[in-house]
């Protein structure tokens, strides 16, 4: 080993010092080298350089043709692996391992299997007894022993002990002075010591140094030449790793159990409030009808519990509102297809429901329909006719005792609905929600309002509301005009039936109106909102009460006609890809079932969006503060922990990953847990405190969300605690083992 002008300056706030000055110097490959000098005369610093532990101001160290600290750096680290036991003057053991561990660590690293080494060494050093101890819990005489077996097991070439026996008895100095010099037979071993008796009685060498430069050598050699060792880079396994790591928890319980809890209830807590923040109803209610086949949502008007019909100029203004959107006037109809009284399937209805207005959205087998009495039907209605009557085709069908030509069938898809699971809630409403369109016959503009014009019987409860008032609960409605057949009984008013005079029933005038029969002024003015069909409002004069304990009202065809039958009504079905879906979901009332519950959540979520995410940004905020903190602890503790592996010649990418496997195991097993708390803890929460419903629960993707959000916030947190804890790891690794160690 050639020791060329070695100098080391140590530059401290206040002074310069030259530890080392020029050292120059030869070390054969075998013998007992001792170095003695007086405190502070550099002795320490000169092993920290033989061993590459710290790295000289100048001047460099050579063994055959290799330079320690010239030229790649990457020697260094199979160097301090495989060439050098180390002995440090103050044992450097890891904690976090056991006295036995500790002391095979090395041939871990170099890839030695023959652990009975180990027992050897640990037997030749007499520390049997406290072999599976913590290395905190041993005197500092049993530690020194430790240092000096684990500097022993690996077999290196050459040995470097500061100071091994300062802590020893007589009996054991000299156990460990014998063992040393036995292996000094064939390699290297250097000795830093005060005890000049024992340098005397066991060197082939002493060197006496003072003030950082040699002052005396017993056997001065001059360089001679010498073979070029090879170095074998440290090999750590992953079980090793795992081992450094739960010492490392062991060893730091409180921390190790306040960094789990953090990073289990952060993602939750950011979960169920991120599942608020990006709750959105259109993206969602888009996803729920992918998933169950639902294709078309229908628009109304809303008014307290009642949905109404669009009228003519409503849905003609929403046309033009959302441009390019294909809306499809939909018109309820009953007509009948189940002439044979058959029992009704649930898939297959017994009537048809509706009357579309064909557009070129539909994909048509045969004729676009034209004229008034030409229709489409859906391959469905089709189908159901099948079922219900045994016909295959049909061209003509009767709908109110018109005959309408049948030129064409509209392929609606419905087939992916035959052998759906219907016990499955929102398989059946998407079903039921297309029936929109698979029920249904299709017809043109001109065609609906001659079809509509033709037809006598609408079988829907037209309801009315008081103008000032709620809607009133109107038990029974018949269709009111003049019955000539039906005998009116008169009891106050008169019977005048005209163009804005109507007659209603003595529970109505009591009950809804709340006017004493006897208080009853013929003329009194009543508005009602008639329901059905289109937003109509009546505005007429009660000329008269007739006995009836049902709410009635009667008024002229002229009138009924107007209110319910002659007005152009319809709701509006959208397709899932309407151009305007996102923006039609967010604005119109969409009256399906599932879209409902969509939506109250959609509200409750709305509500709180800012809020929450202030709330979001805070816990981003902690979270950053608390990896900040919590690696600062973790690098207080571990500083030292590091250098000694960086001194065993340990990479800076493994010195990290027991790091990185605690953090692992928390984000594992916190993503577990939290994963389990949104799925059953917080539905719980909410169906017993918040008396939610399961249907609730089970809506569309929140939970999706929060579920997403879960590893999002795991990732997050990850690589944020991972980040600034390699930021800091690798900040530290820039200096030399010996520095870290000694946290300069
Ligand atoms: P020895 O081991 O012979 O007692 P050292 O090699 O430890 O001596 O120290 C040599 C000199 O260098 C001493 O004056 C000591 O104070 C100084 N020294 C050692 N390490 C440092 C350091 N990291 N920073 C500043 N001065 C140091
Ligand atoms: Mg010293």
């Amino acid at each position: 080993m050639k020791i060329r002008h070695l100098s080391k300056t140590y530059k401290t706030k206040y002074e310069v010092v030259h530890a080392l000055e020029d050292v120059h110097l030869y070390l054969p490959q075998k013998g007992m080298v001792f170095i003695v000098g007086v405190s502070g005369s550099g002795k320490t610093t000169l092993m920290n350089m033989l061993s590459g532990v710290d790295i000289p101001t100048t001047g460099e160290v050579i063994l055959g043709d290799k330079s320690l600290y010239q030229g790649a750096k990457r020697e260094l680290f199979g160097y301090r692996n495989s060439y050098v036991g180390l002995i440090f003057q103050d044992y450097n053991l890891i904690e976090d391992l056991n006295v036995y561990d500790n002391i095979k660590l090395p041939l871990d690293f170099t890839n030695q299997k023959n652990y009975e080494v180990v027992d050897e060494v640990i037997k030749k050093v007499d520390i049997e007894a406290i072999k599976y101890s913590k290395v905190n819990e041993i005197s500092s005489g049993q530690m020194q022993r430790v240092a000096i077996a684990r500097a022993l097991v690996k077999d290196s070439q050459m040995i470097l002990a500061d100071e091994p026996t300062g802590n020893l008895d007589s009996k054991n100095e000299k156990i460990v002075m014998d063992l040393l010099k036995d292996i000094s037979k064939d390699r290297l071993v250097v000795v830093i010591t005060h005890d000049e008796d024992a340098a005397i009685e066991y060197s082939d060498r002493i060197i006496e140094i003072e003030d950082g430069k040699i002052l005396n050598d017993s056997h001065p050699m001059i360089e001679q030449v010498e073979p070029t060792p090879s170095f074998v880079e440290p090999i750590i396994t992953l079980k090793e790793q795992f081992k450094l790591t739960f010492g490392f928890i062991r060893n730091n319980t409180a921390r190790s159990l306040s960094v789990a809890l953090v990073l289990l209830l952060v993602p939750f807590i950011g979960a169920i409030m991120s599942g608020y923040v990006f709750f959105d109803v259109a993206e969602s209610y888009h996803d729920f009808q992918v998933e169950y086949g639902s294709d078309y949502l229908s628009m109304s008007e809303p008014n307290g519990d009642y949905l109404l019909y669009y009228k003519e100029e409503d849905y003609l203004d929403k046309m033009i509102y959302y441009k390019d959107s294909n809306l499809i006037n939909r018109y309820d109809v009953s007509i009948d297809i189940n002439p044979n009284d058959y029992a009704q399937t649930y898939f297959y209805q017994p009537e048809i429901t509706n009357i579309l207005i064909y557009n070129n959205t539909f994909t048509i087998q045969g004729k676009v329909p034209t004229t008034n009495t030409e229709i489409v039907v859906s391959d469905y209605v089709l189908a159901s006719i099948k079922y219900y009557q045994g016909i295959d085709a049909i061209t003509q069908l009767r709908i109110d005792g018109v005959m309408y030509q049948v030129v064409g069938v509209v392929k609606t898809g419905y087939e992916k609905f035959l052998n759906a699971n219907f016990l499955n809630d929102y398989t059946r409403m998407a079903f039921e929600e297309n029936l929109a369109v698979y029920n249904a016959v299709f017809t043109t503009e001109a065609g609906y309002q001659y079809m509509r014009n033709q037809m006598t019987s609408f079988e829907e409860i037209a309801s009315f509301t008081i103008y000032t008032g709620g809607p009133i609960p109107i038990t029974k409605y018949e269709e009111v005009h003049v019955s000539k057949e039906r005998p009116i009984d008169i009891i106050r008013g008169n019977t005048i039936l005209g163009s804005g005079y109507g007659l209603v029933s003595r529970a109505f005038l009591e009950e809804a109106l709340e006017i004493p029969l006897y208080e009853f002024q013929g003329g009194s003015r009543v508005i009602m909102y008639c329901y059905s069909r289109a937003k109509y409002r009546i505005s007429v004069r009660i000329s008269g009460v007739f006995e009836s304990d049902d709410y009635e009202v009667m008024l002229t065809d002229a009138d009924f006609n107007t209110a319910v039958r002659k007005q152009s009504y319809s709701r509006l079905l959208i397709h899932r890809d309407d151009v305007n879906y996102d923006e039609i979901l967010q604005t119109e009332h969409i009256t399906n079932q599932s879209f409902v519950y969509a939506n109250e959540m959609w509200d409750t979520a709305k509500g709180a969006k800012i809020v929450l995410i202030e709330f979001l940004i805070v816990l981003i905020i902690i979270v950053i503060a608390f990896s900040t903190l919590t690696n600062q602890m973790t690098l207080a503790t571990e500083k030292k922990k590091i250098g000694i592996k960086y001194s065993f010649g340990i990479k800076k990418i493994p010195i990290i990953i027991p790091y990185i496997i605690e953090l692992l195991l928390y984000i594992v097993g916190g993503f577990i847990i939290s994963t389990l708390l949104v799925k059953v803890a917080f539905p719980l929460f909410m169906r017993t405190f918040i008396y939610t419903t399961d249907f609730d629960l089970k809506a569309f993707d929140f939970f999706y969300i929060a579920w997403s959000s879960i590893i999002g916030w795991d990732v997050l947190i990850y690589v944020l605690m991972i980040a600034s804890l390699l930021g800091m790891i690798l900040t530290v690794i820039r200096k030399s083992p010996i520095e870290i160690i000694k946290d300069l």
